[in-house]
């Protein structure tokens, strides 16, 4: 049982008719052979009515009775009161069938609204918060308006890049102020995506996350607001198609979920940001990220296990020696890279660009500025003319390399 989490308490019996209007017809890619066959959503009518009945009781019947002690405590959920077809997909009170995967013993994603363990208050300097939203998955526009949305687990980012864009996005000017010295996770996410979308709907959509945060970032270690989500994915949306953009080696742990959701007839592509090979540089202006060798490490590992993986140089930074670079990044195997200048200040305000598009923040500016060892406009200049020099070398040695907003296209 999950510390602090609550016995199950079976509510009142939900209307099995709306319910089965909910079940997308079974398809030979999503589990109907037991291999895989993660997803309730995937069941037929006849195996969704029997496990509503063994949690709700026969139709016929009375709801069960709030003393059902085996129930009590083989369930470690709040589902009182629960209404949709998501609210039933705890596949840890259904016997599994031969050869069915089975998922951790809870509601995928209640681990992180009922375990006061995964809800720090403080992570080192940063301040953590938490709260609940309705939904999680905003319409894609702008740089990735050909996905079908973005998942964001957090608002802001311990990382604290130097660069970051998405500080525009906080939610005052404080919290743009203090960027990388909070973070916010949204501790129900996992079932507001449950009751957000219907089960199966997001079959064959193609999905990125994160667009304003990384997903990956350290609260993630003990919250797993992003693994929640996976795993309601995977249950949900077996054949959902994933794009999981990050810079920490934290995402290796999630592995079994996007082989999972491969083996379901889904797709994922693991994006690791890799933006120079100089740690120098790389602490210059990502002070709070791990470190070059560490997401090389991850990213690799990744494409060995058989994920589909690319490497975004999404700004990128200052490179000391692009011919080295360019052997050791061949050397991994990873063909698909994604590469995207630094966007230096045109005529933004003090109050920072208008446009919401990436740009450099003044730190950022800063730093370019001490690398060179220049004054800031000369600096920028330097940088400019630099980077075509790298682009050209990195188009060279992959040629498929995407490049800005057309790179980022889903990859499938
Ligand atoms: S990891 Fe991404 S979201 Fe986080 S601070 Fe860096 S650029 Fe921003």
């Amino acid at each position: 049982m999950i510390k602090g989490s609550t016995p199950f308490v079976p509510g009142p019996r939900p209307n099995f008719n709306r319910l089965k209007s909910q079940v997308p017809a079974a398809s030979p890619q999503n589990g109907q052979n037991g291999q895989n066959a993660p997803a309730p959503a995937t069941q037929s009518p006849e195996d969704l009515e029997a496990q509503i009945d063994a949690l709700f009781g026969p139709q016929t019947q009375p709801a069960l009775a709030h003393s059902s002690t085996t129930m009590a405590t083989t369930m470690t959920t709040t589902m009182t009161n629960r209404r949709t077809l998501g609210d039933l997909v705890p596949q840890s009170v259904i016997p599994p069938r031969a050869g069915q995967q089975v998922l951790p013993l809870q509601v995928p994603g209640d681990n992180v609204a009922n375990n006061a363990e995964a809800r720090p208050r403080a992570l080192g300097k940063a301040s953590v918060s938490w709260k609940s939203v309705s939904t999680v998955i905003t319409p894609a526009s702008g740089f990735i308006a050909g996905y079908h949305g973005s998942l964001n687990p957090y608002s802001g980012c311990t990382f604290g890049c130097q660069y970051c864009y998405a500080s525009n996005f906080a939610k005052d000017t404080k919290a743009q102020d203090t960027w990388g010295q909070w973070v916010q996770g949204k501790d129900n996410a996992a079932q507001a995506l449950r009751r957000e979308v219907a089960p199966g709907a997001l079959n064959g959509k193609c999905l990125y996350m994160s667009t304003v945060t990384d997903p990956y970032q350290p609260l993630e270690k003990k919250a797993s607001v992003t693994r929640a989500i996976l795993e309601t994915l995977l249950a949900l949306h077996p054949q959902v198609k994933i794009v999981v953009q990050t810079r920490s080696p934290l995402v290796v742990r999630d592995l079994d979920l996007f082989q999972a959701i491969e083996k379901a007839g889904g797709r994922v592509q693991v994006n690791m940001t890799l933006t120079t090979d100089s740690e120098r540089v790389r602490k210059l202006y990502e002070p709070g990220c791990p470190s070059n060798q560490a997401r090389l490490k991850a990213i690799v590992s990744l494409h060995q296990a058989g994920i589909q993986c690319a490497i975004t140089m999404t700004p990128l930074l200052p490179v000391e020696d692009i011919s080295q670079w360019i052997v050791d990044l061949k050397a991994t195997g990873i063909s698909r890279y994604i590469v995207q200048d630094f966007h230096l200040p045109k005529g933004n305000t003090a109050q920072g660009s208008k446009r919401m598009v990436a740009r450099t923040d003044a730190k950022a500016l800063e730093a370019t500025a001490s690398h060179y060892g220049l004054d800031q406009a000369q600096a920028a200049a330097q940088y400019a003319r630099d980077y075509q020099v790298w682009r050209s070398a990195l188009k060279a040695a992959f040629p498929s390399i995407g490049e800005g907003r057309t790179g980022f296209q889903p990859p499938f």
